[in-house]
């Protein structure tokens, strides 16, 4: 009998449950068809639009079901118009984020042959590395928090020990499966400010201690406003690239754009017990209702789903599954065949979905 994986499902608010759907039935698909593991979908009721119906955005219930389940899969939530009474946005995926300590935001960024960008790529260059964002402190530390006067402000950065170690040594083991998967020669880069504030010398010194521990593999550094222009001048020399919250929202949103829109970049918030996956974008109340949203980014974020089960849980069906769903999606995108209209196309999200599942049949 396969192993059945509970899967907790947020689908979140505007073009969220749209995206959500065509790709659960992309993943029940994938299960039936392979015979080597089972998928129970539960749904998680939480969001701006729960907010407005019961007065709370995460119910305990719900968390207690993200806790409980083997892996989170997660849409877009928030309406910029449903606030809490002091004028902050309802954003559950942050409270997740804190409340599960899911330290490491992975945000692949991979261009491919015949993927638009708005990079004049060389025609033999790809651009394929791994941006990971330490998401639970650093400049969000004091999120909600921060002291605010007529004359001043003030936020808190906060790096500790325990959470960069355990962030780096996340690092450098992906860096090393990268290696073992022929996708990336093994090495991480530590993006920082060390050359200015103190934080980011003793955020460095740690990377360093963690860097001494994996002689296999290439470590370095880079300052954070040097990476900005470097994902732009040279994004194929990157690797796996680790930093800090606040720098790493910023340049995700970077790579986002080298892949050619949000509508592209998956993402994973993982720490040492539970992970959420879910798309870097939000949850485009514009594009609300019309069933024209991209739901690539949602169904790579499925796909890396998988692959952490599989590598988490030894089961190499799921890793299979992964590796075919994102060279589903390549195909579709390489080949024009169903683009929505943030890619230039002109197909319905339904459209979308449907050509990934049909290019499964061929990958
Ligand atoms: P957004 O990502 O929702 O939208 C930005 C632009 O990108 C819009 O024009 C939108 O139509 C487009 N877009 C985004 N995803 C798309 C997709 N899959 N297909 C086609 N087009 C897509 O960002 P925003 O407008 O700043 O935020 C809207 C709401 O989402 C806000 O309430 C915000 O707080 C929330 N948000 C949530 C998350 C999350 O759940 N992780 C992340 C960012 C924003």
């Amino acid at each position: 009998m396969p192993q059945t994986y509970d899967i907790a499902v947020f689908h979140g608010d505007g073009i969220g449950p749209e995206i959500m759907r065509p790709t659960l039935d992309i993943l029940n698909a994938l299960a039936a068809a392979s015979g080597g593991y089972r998928l129970r979908f539960t749904d998680a009721p939480a969001g701006a639009a729960h907010y407005a119906r019961t007065g709370d955005a995460l119910p305990e219930t719900a968390l207690a079901l993200a806790r409980g389940a083997d892996a989170i899969l997660l849409s877009a939530m928030g309406l910029p118009d449903i606030r809490y009474p002091d004028g902050t946005e309802i954003s559950p995926q942050i409270a997740l984020r804190k409340a599960l300590t899911l330290f490491a935001g992975v945000r692949p960024v991979t261009v491919r042959a015949g993927q638009r960008t708005p990079l004049n790529l060389p025609p033999d260059r790809e651009i394929d590395f791994v941006l990971i964002r330490e998401s639970t402190e650093g400049l969000f530390h004091t999120q909600g928090r921060g002291e605010v006067s007529d004359t001043e402000a003030r936020e808190t950065l906060l790096i500790t020990r325990d959470i960069s170690e355990q962030l780096f040594r996340f690092a450098f083991d992906m860096a090393r499966s990268r290696k073992e998967d022929g996708r990336g020669p093994g090495r991480v880069t530590c993006v920082d400010k060390a050359n200015v504030f103190r934080a980011f010398a003793f955020f460095r010194g740690i990377f360093d201690e963690e860097a001494a521990r994996h002689p296999d593999l290439t470590a370095d550094h880079a300052y954070v406003d040097a990476t900005a222009l470097w994902m732009v001048t040279r994004p194929w020399d990157f690797d796996v690239l680790v930093t800090e919250n606040m720098f790493g929202d910023i340049l995700s949103d970077l790579g986002a754009g080298l892949m050619g829109g949000l509508g592209l970049a998956p993402s994973a918030d993982i720490g040492a017990d539970h992970a959420v996956f879910q798309p870097c974008h939000g949850s485009a109340p514009d594009i609300a209702g019309q069933g024209v949203a991209n739901p690539f980014a949602m169904i790579l974020s499925a796909a890396m789903m998988l692959d952490w089960l599989g590598t988490r849980h030894g089961n190499e069906a799921l890793n299979a599954d992964a590796r075919r769903l994102r060279r589903a999606v390549e195909t579709v995108v390489r080949d024009s065949a169903a683009l929505t209209r943030d890619l230039g196309g002109t197909a319905s999200t339904q459209q979308a979905a449907a050509a990934v599942g049909a290019a499964l049949e061929a990958v």
